[in-house]
């Protein structure tokens, strides 16, 4: 059996226990070895069979899962963050589908929750957005047009921008051209969660200039809008007057 797995988005002890559950039984662990904190493969079985997949085609991973799924132990393909955004996980899954090999899935920490920890950020502030778009430049992976990024910048919701951090310059004048102004609060979260985590505290307008600084071109997310700075309204669940099913308001 194959269990996908979410890493979490760094820093070892951020993922879930069941993760790691997994990880110590496996008899194999297929890991996206360009973002998954290799500190993990630490809970792995001696005899374990290890491979790093960001040196493998689709291909090649599913052939080695049907190896391994041969030989009758559990295996992990553990993905950064939550396999569910950019883990090219589907086509896995369907894969497996094809081949008859059962699967299952087993969530993370995103690297957008990560980056709102390390920022001590909430991307839901009342009176501010209670949206968050997840969305990311084109790059070699197309994005349809309708969710070009001047597009959904439009909204002022709050952006988590993932997979772009090599084109600020791009990023800055899409979210220029949207409901962004050049002094909108934005954050670039570098690494969030690792040791090595980098928080850069910038506006949209100088959001390029900002990132070349810090020297950050990739493993980082990108953060815009109004949850970034000042003001909110406070929240309707704890106001004293406010009744709810747990809690009569006076
Ligand atoms: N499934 C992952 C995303 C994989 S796509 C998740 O849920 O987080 C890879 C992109 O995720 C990177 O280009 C970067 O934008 C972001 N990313 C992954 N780990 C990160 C981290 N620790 N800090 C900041 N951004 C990260």
């Amino acid at each position: 059996m194959v269990h996908f797995v979410g890493a979490g988005p760094g820093a070892p002890d951020l993922i879930t226990l069941r993760g790691a559950e997994l990880l110590k039984n496996a008899g194999a662990i297929i890991y996206a070895g360009s973002l998954v904190n290799p500190a993990l493969l630490a809970l792995a079985r001696e005899d374990c069979r290890i491979y790093n997949s960001a040196e493998m085609t689709l291909e090649q991973v599913i052939e080695a899962i049907r190896k391994e799924n041969g030989r009758g132990g559990d295996i992990v393909r553990l993905h950064t963050g939550d396999p569910c955004l950019y883990g090219a996980v589907r086509e896995q899954m369907d894969a497996l589908d094809a081949l008859g090999i059962p699967w299952d899935d087993t969530p993370g920490v995103s690297s957008f929750c990560g980056a709102a920890a390390a920022l001590g950020a909430e991307y839901t502030l009342p009176g501010v957005s209670q949206s968050v778009i997840i969305t990311r430049m084109a790059g070699r992976t197309p994005v349809p047009d309708a969710e070009r990024l001047e597009n959904l910048a439009r909204h002022g919701a709050s952006m988590a921008i993932f997979l772009s951090a090599g084109m600020l310059e791009e990023v800055q004048t899409a979210l220029l051209s949207g409901a962004y102004s050049a002094d909108s609060p934005a954050a670039i979260v570098y690494k969030a969660t690792w040791p090595e985590e980098k928080i850069v505290r910038c506006t949209v307008g100088t959001l390029a200039h900002s990132g070349g600084l810090a020297g950050i071109r990739k493993t980082a997310i990108i953060l815009v809008g109004g949850f970034l700075s000042g003001g909110y309204d406070r929240s309707k669940l704890y106001d004293p007057a406010f009744t709810t099913e747990f809690r009569k308001g006076t």
